[in-house]
């Protein structure tokens, strides 16, 4: 039997924006539900277990730049969800600590989701306009949802195809602006290895040329028990192959990756495809009301594609999107 649920902000995706907002809605004593087709939370952190071994096959590390987030991440240390991996690697000296989360990088948006009611695996097919006063939001479990207000922090593409599918007229400035906005694909490997690899400390390598981007070690860095390496296919390499035979450009890029595993051999693999990794054409506004000078009920959409492409970008836009919901009627 299909259940009707009520609320306040009804917030498309578990990422960090997502849950970031969440936080603050809450905070401000509005009722909130979170939604995602996931079945884990945290959306691009994510991270993934083959037999003893643990991966982080999204997101590798964040840094901290703007106060609010500084002092956030203090937050997370002291709940032992983040800790410091490294200040540099070899070869790039960087004013920036990376940070990481602890176990994995999923710690921390479960960390964030702890007092938020999250409904997980579960899709959003549609959302209509509800006479202009509410979102009448219709799920894949058969379950609808009537909110107030509605915050979308899907990647720009998969938010554009909703909003299409759903016939929501996006003004046509706007529909320009999210139009520019354009994603890297990546192809990442996650890896089983028979000893330890080759990686000098802190167990993070970040290449500019080549099929590779990026390697990591999870087991110096702590996320894993045994040998286990994260190889990310560069953005130009990642798209072009993106469609091909995945177990055979995951051997490709392992392939590339041979002087990074020393002797030792890889026992297993498997491969993921992020469409939508990290985005390369940002917008300039923290977060875009979608609804703004419209008819329409509040609409907010927020992600990495507005405050900034990574970790902390997507937590500054949750938080002004927040902000924005709470201020627009
Ligand atoms: C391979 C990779 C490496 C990266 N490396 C780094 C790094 O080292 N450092 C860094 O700072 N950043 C990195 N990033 C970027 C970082 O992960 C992102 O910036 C950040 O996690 C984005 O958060 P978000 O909330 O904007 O989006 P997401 O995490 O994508 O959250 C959106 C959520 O919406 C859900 N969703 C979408 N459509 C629907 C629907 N119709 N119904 C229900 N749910 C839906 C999705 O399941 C998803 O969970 C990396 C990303 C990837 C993929």
């Amino acid at each position: 039997m299909p259940n009707s649920h009520h609320t306040d902000v009804l917030i498309i995706g578990a990422g960090l924006s997502g849950l970031s907002a969440a936080n603050d809605l809450k905070q401000a004593g509005l009722k909130v539900l979170v939604i995602d087709k996931g079945r884990g939370l945290g959306g691009r952190l994510a991270g993934r277990r083959i037999g003893d071994a643990t991966f982080d096959h999204g997101a590798q590390f964040f840094t901290a730049r703007e106060s609010r987030f500084k002092a956030a991440v203090e937050c997370w240390i002291e709940a032992g969800v983040a800790e410091q991996w490294y200040s540099s690697y070899p070869g790039h000296p960087n004013g920036h600590p990376r940070y990481r989360g602890v176990p994995t990088m999923t710690a921390v948006a479960k960390y964030l989701a702890t007092d938020i009611d999250v409904m997980r695996a579960t899709k959003v097919l549609s959302i209509d306009d509800h006479q202009g006063h509410t979102w009448l939001v219709s799920l894949d479990n058969g379950d609808t949802v009537i909110a107030q207000k509605l915050l979308i922090t899907s990647p720009v593409p998969q938010t554009l195809e909703l909003l299409a599918t759903s016939n929501i007229a996006v003004p046509q400035d706007k529909q320009i602006r999210l139009g520019r906005i354009q994603y890297e694909a990546c192809i990442a490997v996650m890896a089983v290895l028979d000893g330890p690899a080759n990686i000098e400390s802190p167990g993070a390598i970040a290449l500019d040329d080549g099929p590779i981007a990026w390697i990591s070690d999870n087991l110096q860095k702590g996320v894993s028990k045994v040998s286990a390496i994260t190889i990310h296919g560069a953005g130009d390499f990642s798209a072009e192959h993106f469609d091909n035979d995945r177990m055979e450009v995951g051997q490709q890029l392992i392939d590339a990756a041979g002087s990074y595993l020393g002797d030792t051999k890889v026992v297993e693999y498997q491969v993921h495809g992020w469409r939508y990794s990290k985005p390369r054409v940002t917008d300039d506004s923290p977060c875009l009301v979608l609804s703004e000078n419209t008819e329409m009920a509040p609409l907010v959409l927020a992600g990495d594609a507005f405050a900034g492409p990574r970790f902390e970008g997507a937590v500054q836009s949750g938080w002004a999107a927040a902000k924005a919901l709470i201020n627009v009627n």
